[in-house]
């Protein structure tokens, strides 16, 4: 495209344009992504292979057991099927070791992470915080390229899921009141288990420690027999689910000790993550930074729900700093103590939970990893999203529907598709409220991470604020006709159970009228072949006895003319940071300099997320050339288009190395004719065609 039509377009410059742009990206690019994954692939291939084998011989072997066969015959096969496991578990290891770097090759995890970080901070992406008085661990700042990569992000998120959906959104406070988060349950709960150096007092997370003993094992034991190997597998699998008894017998049993010094570790016990403040100067109002921003919306529900013309479903989305005071953080920008998350709450009647534009993203095909498949040796499979909601996989259409989006959002950032899965989470990793859970997980040089939660809270985020605030936090759906309902009727003769119980008329009263239909059902069944029954008050916290002149218990056929219910909530939240640090794991990769003799960093960011889109500089340095180039600079600036011009005539060479590290997708160069160069494929060129030592390429 030559410069000119480029300037004087109509095209509104912005995330579509580069999206065009990105679309139009050359088949020299592909190439070479597809050559980046191919050695990956095909060990993941080789071992989903192996896998098969190992379970038709395990079959066989079994039918063997059943059928009375031969000593003989037995031992040929249980030999063959020991030889495929081993051959399984060396495919494995392959793959635990290496991480495919986009130019085809297998860098080793540590040195490939090692080369990314070393490039993002020398080139100001982040910066750890407080760096000249020695840094704090798990905070950062985001320096010029980072903060605008951060910002394209959360851009590309508002247009992708606030505006495509109308959203409503909020931006509420990080400091938060205590009876918010007591009736969230993050006051109570929201702890990790934490161990300490019963000598020096240190601290660390109690599964941390277990996790690195078991892969450790795993991966430099090579003496393990293959029951332990099983028994550690199956360790690292239940991971999260552990309770603080079973992770303290686990550290007992395998003689787990202090990482730094090899001190004795004291029981796991509970820590709270929240950083605990005062609102205001006397100290008596306890608050707590938020450590989402999810409550927010919450309670904001009835205001948004009238705003919202008293219809459901809605959504409302929340982009805000969430604070997590983090045991010992490691893992650099993926575990912080200070983090930008991005939150939906969409609003829907738990009695229907389609969604209208499924069918935009049922054909959608990725990796998912059904609970019921998460076992040892078992991995992720392509499914349709279409296919997971038929067949209740994913538990309902609109659940299924943001799983479909969250995978367009990740993959059209520039994440790779063939290390993105979707996870379900097992049964006691759920909240006993949670319907059903996915988490989005990105594979990077530190394994599979999870990045966005998906799930389905159902209605108890309202009913707890709702309890607490004494507020309805409720919905209707009015009836166009009126309909005949039977109602279970629960009606407590006040002044009997008054004079029976005094004190505690009250907490009677409640008990008898919060009485299920079922419970309800029962009692008056008793009552009428008895005239008394023993019943639990829980308040209380003992049986009372209730007869038959204190409750009368009836079904009556009513007229309605709406329902009221409190709505479900489906929840996806997006960890911005953890998103972009894989994204900057996705996008590097080396190459060499012309000459070989040097290696050089590249990111190939989307033009969508770059923190700058282009580079302007004249071929030769001429007056009139660099008159040109600030005319165009001046061009992109009043487009919107972040750039930098370069009239500095350093080598041709450099000003592309330059670039390169910062992920800039485009170039306009100035000679006597103005190019648009589509950086992304540059380097390829390049090497491949004869060029000037002015730059030029004979194409
Ligand atoms: P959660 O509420 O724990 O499900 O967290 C929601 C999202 O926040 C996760 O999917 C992560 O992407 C992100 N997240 C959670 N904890 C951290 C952390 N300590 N540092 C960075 N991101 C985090």
């Amino acid at each position: 495209m030559r410069i000119s039509t480029l300037l004087t377009s109509s095209i509104p410059f912005g995330h579509n344009f580069f999206n065009r742009r990105a679309l139009a990206s050359s088949s020299l690019a592909f190439r070479f992504r597809t050559m980046a994954d191919s050695s990956e692939d095909s060990l993941r291939k080789a071992l989903s292979e192996k896998q098969s084998e190992v379970e038709s011989q395990g079959n066989q072997v079994r039918a063997l057991k059943e059928a009375g066969a031969a000593k003989t015959e037995l031992d040929a096969a249980v030999k063959a099927l020991n030889a495929l496991k081993l051959e399984k578990t060396s495919i494995e290891k392959n793959l635990q070791a290496i991480i495919s770097g986009p130019d085809g090759g297998s860098v080793n995890k540590e040195a490939f992470r090692q080369a990314v970080v070393n490039t993002l901070e020398r080139r100001l992406f982040y910066i750890p915080s407080f760096k000249i008085y020695g840094g704090v661990a798990g905070l950062y700042d985001y320096g010029p390229p980072g903060c605008a990569v951060k910002s394209n992000v959360l851009g590309f998120w508002r247009q992708h899921f606030v505006l495509e959906e109308n959203m409503l959104e909020v931006d509420c406070p990080c400091v938060t009141p205590e009876i918010v988060l007591k009736a969230s349950g993050h006051v109570e709960k929201f702890t990790d288990l934490m161990v300490k150096d019963e000598k020096s007092g240190t601290c660390y997370r109690a599964d941390h420690l277990l996790k690195d003993f078991c892969k450790e094992k795993l991966e430099k034991d090579l003496r393990i027999t293959s029951e332990m190997a099983m028994e550690l597998k199956e360790v690292l699998s239940n991971l999260d689910v552990l309770s603080a008894e079973e992770l303290g017998e686990c550290i007992k049993r395998y003689g787990i000790t202090a990482p730094d010094t090899r001190n004795p570790l004291s029981n796991p016990y509970p820590f709270n993550l929240m950083f605990q403040t005062s609102i205001g100067p006397s100290g008596v109002s306890t608050g707590f930074m938020r450590p989402e921003t999810a409550q927010g919306i919450f309670v904001n529900f009835r205001d948004l729900y009238y705003y919202n013309g008293n219809k459901l479903p809605f959504a409302a989305a929340q982009i805000g700093q969430a604070f997590r005071n983090e045991i010992s953080p490691r893992q650099g920008l993926l575990r912080v103590r200070e983090f930008t998350l991005a939150e939906i709450e969409h609003f829907v009647d738990p009695e229907d939970k389609s969604h209208p534009k499924f069918s935009d993203v049922a054909h959608l095909e990725f990796l998912m990893f059904p609970r019921d498949e998460q076992k040892p040796g078992h991995s992720a499979r392509i499914i349709s999203i279409g296919e997971a909601v038929a067949s209740k996989i994913v538990d309902n259409e609109t659940l299924g529907y943001f799983i479909g989006r969250v995978y367009l959002f990740l993959t059209h950032l520039g994440i790779d598709k063939n290390r993105l899965r979707f996870r379900q989470h097992l049964a006691n990793e759920m909240a006993h409220y949670a319907q059903d859970c996915w988490d989005a997980e990105i594979e990077t040089s530190y394994g599979w991470i999870e990045c966005v939660g998906i799930a389905d809270r159902s209605a108890y985020d309202l009913k707890a604020h709702s309890e607490k605030s004494k507020v309805d936090l409720e919905a209707q759906e009015k009836y166009s006709e009126p309909r005949e309902v039977e109602k279970l009727v629960i009606s407590p003769v006040k002044k009997v159970i008054g004079l029976a119980f005094k004190v505690d008329q009250k907490k009677v009263l409640e008990a008898l009228e919060a009485m299920k239909e079922e419970e309800a059902l029962k009692m008056k069944t008793d009552l009428e072949s008895k005239g008394e029954v023993e019943f639990y008050v829980c308040t209380l916290g003992k049986n009372v006895s209730i007869n038959s002149s204190m409750v009368t218990i009836s079904k009556e056929k009513k007229k309605e003319h709406q329902r009221v219910f409190t709505p479900s909530v489906i929840e996806p939240s997006f960890g911005i940071g953890r998103i972009i640090y894989c994204l900057y794991e996705h996008s590097y990769y080396m190459r060499p300099s012309r000459d070989g003799n040097e290696q050089f960093n590249v990111f190939r960011f989307p033009p969508l997320v770059a923190p700058i889109k282009c580079t302007v500089f004249p071929l030769v340095q001429k007056p009139e050339y660099e008159e040109v180039s600030k005319v165009i600079s001046k061009s992109l600036t009043a487009s919107g288009i972040s750039h930098k011009i370069d009239i500095t005539g350093t080598s041709i060479g450099k000003r592309y190395a330059r670039t390169d590290e910062l992920g800039v997708p485009f170039a306009i160069t100035v000679d006597s004719t103005l190019s648009l160069r589509d950086l992304r494929t540059w380097a390829d060129v390049w090497s491949a065609f004869p060029h000037h030592s002015s730059g030029s390429v004979d194409e």
